[in-house]
């Protein structure tokens, strides 16, 4: 760690950075490489010394080999999955956490650190409008992660130990989950690792009809129907923003169909949290004042980079009941904890490490403001309604199902996909696989890069729209990328 020479070299990779966003709408959005292209590439071991000026070395590699190899979330047409925003301030505000290199695994590992991620979660969950009673000044509390995986895991975890504290260690084989056919898969993944017998896992199913979203009813019966078979419901996760369509699930519904039934209720706001930093999104969490931990992405839509959970649990000591570990004095500070109000963060984790994201948010939300936040959103919103308008304004074109936020599903119509006989019967089947090559050959184009999802057996593109530097333009040349792909599609399949 000499100084002058990280000077030296830090600028060497603040200008490559630079140069390749000023370079990045010129890359095709995914690369066309086979596996294998790069290891062949690479020599088969680590040098034994390094070579001279080896950063500038590396440099050039990442720029000729690495570079051409990925796929390039930042750029503006990229519109696959849910986007993982960045800026300025998430890319420094990085740099400087990994730069400090600190551990702030408890308050006296590095109190600043522990202290400004009390703040900065309650800062968000206030710009996110979330209930008074999942933040620290309202007696909950949150802390940063890493991905949503880790949140519901350890949300799981807290409400399986708290219940079998009640109810006997022994019973851990009758504990229920519920979820809807449209939870992120590592809701049940998490259930997994937390014990949850893969038969005690619901997943209730959802329709077209009722856009996806979970019905308290079928909840409710689910529920009652455990109980009467004499199983322990434990956990609903619930989904603000489902991956496939960004569907809402009814909070307060919800929570109404499980009140007084000692259900733990999650959040999985991993996407569509960030839009409730708008007033006019705030009624997709309406209801969310009766649930008992809430997570986010601020990596997905809030300009926080890679990589950014935020969780917020509304009884944090059912948190450290489950994941704190006290045989480990050396790491805390007797004194420090005599007021009460220190906070030792590796005991709302699963690892005892940690990094310090705190600085990065702070960072984020301090150079942009919420107002600056709530533009973003708005913007992003804006393209995919004007998107919505395209597709709908071209006859071959459906939107199947109502666009959420600034994701739009669409997909050729079944009439104009299919051909011949099933043309007639507009065969779903035919549709799939049509609008399956469509994406393949948008994609291909290296022009536009979107994903799909198959929902109520129809196969649906997505286009969701949410980095930094897309613009209007970007989002209109997709469009005719889709048009122009489409008619050559539709046109091979006829011949
Ligand atoms: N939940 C939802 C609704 C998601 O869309 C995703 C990923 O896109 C996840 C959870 C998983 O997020 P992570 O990669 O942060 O674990």
């Amino acid at each position: 760690l000499d100084a002058d020479e990280f000077r030296r070299q830090g600028r060497l990779v603040v200008d490559f950075i630079a140069d390749y966003y000023e370079r990045i709408d010129e890359y095709p959005v995914r690369p066309a490489v086979a596996p294998g292209f790069l290891s062949r590439q690479l020599p088969e071991a680590a040098p034994a010394r390094p070579e001279p000026d080896p950063l500038a070395a590396a440099l050039r590699d990442v720029r000729d080999l690495i570079l051409p190899g990925v796929t390039h979330w930042q750029s503006p047409r990229h519109f696959a999955h849910f986007a993982a925003t960045a800026s300025n301030a998430g890319a420094l505000g990085e740099a400087l956490a990994a730069g400090l290199n600190i551990n702030p695994f408890t308050w006296a590992a590095s109190p600043a650190a522990t202290e400004l991620e009390v703040v900065v979660t309650d800062w968000l969950a206030k710009a996110l409008h979330l209930p008074e009673s999942l933040l620290f000044s309202g007696g909950g509390g949150g802390t940063l992660l890493g991905t949503s995986c880790e949140a519901m895991l350890c949300a799981i975890v807290a409400a399986r130990d708290r219940k079998l504290a009640e109810i006997g260690e022994e019973r851990i084989g009758d504990l229920v989950v519920y979820c809807s056919d449209q939870t992120h898969f590592s809701f049940l993944k998490a259930a997994r690792i937390a014990g949850i017998r893969r038969g005690n896992c619901r997943e209730i199913p959802t329709s077209m009809k009722t856009g996806f979203a979970l019905s308290p009813k079928a909840l409710h019966a689910a529920v009652v129907a455990d109980e009467a078979a004499g199983r322990v419901p434990l956990f609903l996760c619930a989904t603000v923003g489902t991956t496939p369509t960004a569907a809402v699930d009814p909070l307060g519904e919800l929570c109404a169909a499980v009140s007084g039934l000692g259900v733990w209720v999650h959040v999985d706001a991993a996407y569509a949290g960030a839009a409730c930093v708008c007033p006019e999104f705030r009624h997709a969490i309406a209801g969310a004042e009766a649930v008992d931990s809430f997570s986010t992405n601020p990596h997905k839509w809030l300009l926080a980079n890679m990589d950014c959970c935020a969780l917020w649990v509304r009884r944090p000591a059912a948190l450290t009941a489950a994941l704190g570990t006290d045989h480990d004095v050396i790491l805390k500070d007797p004194a420090a904890h005599q007021d009460g109000r220190v906070v030792d963060f590796k005991d709302w984790q699963v690892a005892l490490s940690r990094r310090f994201r705190a600085l990065k948010l702070w960072l984020v939300l301090r150079c942009h403001g919420v107002e600056g936040l709530r533009g973003v959103v708005r913007a992003h919103v804006r393209m995919a309604a004007a998107f919505e308008a395209m597709v709908r304004d071209d006859a071959r074109f459906e939107v199947p199902v109502p666009r959420q936020f600034a994701l739009v599903c669409f997909r050729l119509r079944p009439a104009a996909a299919a051909v011949g006989e099933k043309r007639a019967r507009g065969d779903e089947v035919e549709a799939n696989e049509i609008n399956r090559r469509l994406l393949e050959a948008v994609n291909a184009t290296g022009r536009a890069y979107m994903s799909s999802a198959v929902v109520g057996g129809v196969y649906v593109l997505r286009c969701a729209i949410g980095n930094s530097l897309t613009e209007e333009r970007h989002v209109r040349e997709a469009w005719a990328v889709v048009q122009e792909q489409a008619t050559v599609v539709l046109a091979t399949a006829r011949t």
